[in-house]
């Protein structure tokens, strides 16, 4: 099939059904229920926006010649990586960044995860099987334009023993085995994008310790799966209003859900890992990480191009030029331009693996994840201090249409050089829609943590990722200038 359309992507969410549940509600079809249609509407318009830019966002794929969504693709040059990322920005543009798991992040993940068949099936080809699952899951998922939701984090019950693993019996884990499959149990957090997906996945995300072999599995699930379970998030969508009022949660908000596992039966042919330790903890080596930072760091870039274009209008709806909110200008500014710079030297700077398929520089893009986690809420906090009571005063659509209100509102409420009522309304409501409504505190939550806490993603920069090579030797250097002898003979 390759690219779909918009309306074969809301047909086949119409086509499972699903168990989903928003408030104390089972939703019936996700596509017209008011508190999720307007999730379902925006993303079926990013499937036609793959056919709007196609020569950005589709390419030829090799095995079936079908023009398929950049997203799948396993790049074997540098050129083709710069064709991948003129389709993300396009996708990344459908919802201005604010919906992060349009379903190109997955399908990131997934060409990646099919990259590198050797290390599921293991250096000895023990999980051949494995690997071949794997193989023809991603080709599936390439040919058919699913959509993915997926769980790799365990939930919180006990922060003294969470961590532990070994004998948690929450997270998803193996409890059983048939002729058909295993069976699985437990709970994994936070399928954002569920209602919207084909198909669950669960694969490794942090690694986890020897003998944990129940804790070791990965595959995926079509969403009707038999006691596959996902309890939604209160709805941020603002059902029934008028999108002028809600601009952005009328339209982006994706959902996410505690996904719940009552013995589930996952397939033979379903099943990535079975009980490997050894290989659930090497999937780094996949490339998967680069592939996923990177998407992440296109769709941060498009929503803070974004945010850095509203807090401009916004000052200059109200006149504001002051030093104050012209510096804050131009920490947005800053926040733009070094996001953009670390995507384009990672382009640059790209690596052909030992097989051929390259990858952008993944240790230029490693920081982003500590920094946008921190810099996304500050872009927020800064719109709330340019806007402060504006952000409040903002009539909405059926005030500006009242004919008796409509003349009051234009003389008390309209902008700085001659700025209408309505630009101002719009642009002022827009900027609470972004950081102050429910999409925009599900938001704020979403950017400090979807690649886990900045705290961690810092940690982890230090202790295991960054090279010091060269920090040591400068220090190495000025000590000997110091005459401090650095090893006794
Ligand atoms: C909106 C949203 C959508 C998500 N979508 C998905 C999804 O689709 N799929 C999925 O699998 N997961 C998803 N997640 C889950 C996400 O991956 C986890 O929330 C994330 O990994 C953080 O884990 P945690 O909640 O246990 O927080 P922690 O990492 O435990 O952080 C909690 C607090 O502890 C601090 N902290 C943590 N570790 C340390 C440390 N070592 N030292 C100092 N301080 C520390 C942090 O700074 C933070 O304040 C989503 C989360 C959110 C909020």
């Amino acid at each position: 099939m390759g690219a779909r359309t918009g309306s074969q992507f809301l047909e086949g969410l119409r086509k499972t059904r699903r168990e989903i549940w928003v408030d104390g509600e089972r939703i019936e079809d996700v596509t017209t229920h008011p508190k999720l249609r307007g999730g379902a509407e925006s993303l079926a318009a990013i499937f036609d926006r793959q056919h709007a830019y196609a020569a950005d966002c589709l390419y030829v794929h090799l095995d079936n010649g079908q023009p398929t969504n950049v997203s799948h693709m396993i790049p074997r040059s540098k050129d083709e990586l710069r064709h991948r990322h003129a389709g993300l920005v396009r996708l990344s543009e459908g919802s201005m960044g604010i919906m992060g798991r349009t379903p190109d992040y997955m399908n990131m993940k997934f060409a990646a995860f099919a990259s590198a068949p050797r290390v599921w099936a293991g250096a000895d080809g023990r999980n051949e099987r494995g690997a071949q699952n794997l193989l023809a899951f991603q080709r599936r998922l390439a040919e058919a334009d699913l959509s993915l939701t997926h769980t790799i984090i365990q939930p919180t019950t006990d922060k003294r023993t969470d961590s532990q693993i070994l004998g948690n019996k929450v997270t998803v884990r193996k409890v059983g085995q048939t002729a058909d499959g295993i069976i699985v149990r437990g709970a994994r957090v936070l399928a954002t994008l569920a209602p919207y997906a084909d198909e669950q996945t669960v694969y490794p995300g942090q690694p986890i310790p020897a003998g944990a072999t129940e804790y070791a599995i990965a595959f995926a699930l079509p969403l009707d799966t038999p006691g596959l379970k996902f309890l939604c998030r209160d709805s941020a969508s603002a059902p029934g209003a008028d999108p002028f009022d809600k601009p952005l949660s009328s339209r982006f908000d994706e959902q996410d859900a505690f996904c719940i596992f009552d013995d589930v039966l996952v397939p033979w042919d379903r099943i990535f890992i079975d009980g490997d330790v050894e290989i659930y903890n090497s999937m780094r080596q996949t490339g998967y990480a680069i592939s996923m930072t990177t998407q992440s760091t296109v769709r941060a870039l498009t929503k803070l191009e974004f945010a850095y274009g509203l807090a401009t209008r916004m000052a200059e709806l109200i006149g504001d030029h002051s030093p104050a909110t012209t510096e804050m200008l131009g920490e947005m500014a800053c926040y733009v331009r070094m996001t953009a710079n670390a995507l384009e030297l990672s382009l640059e700077q790209a690596r052909e693996r030992e097989d051929g398929v390259w990858f952008p520089n993944g240790a230029v893009l490693e920081p982003m994840r500590a920094m946008l986690a921190v810099w996304m809420p500050r872009v927020a906090e800064i719109i709330t201090l340019i806007g402060s009571h504006n952000l409040l005063t903002t009539p909405s659509r059926a005030q500006l249409d009242d004919p008796k209100l409509r003349p009051l509102i234009d003389e008390m409420l309209s902008g700085a050089d001659g700025a209408t009522a309505d630009e101002r309304a719009a642009v002022f409501r827009m900027a609470w829609d972004l950081v102050g409504s429910s999409l925009g505190g599900r938001g704020f939550l979403y950017e400090r943590f979807y690649l886990t806490s900045a705290a961690r993603n810092k940690q982890m920069l230090h202790s295991r990722f960054f090279d010091r090579t060269r920090s040591q030797a400068l220090l190495n250097d000025m000590l000997s200038r110091a005459k401090c002898r650095l090893h006794s003979h």
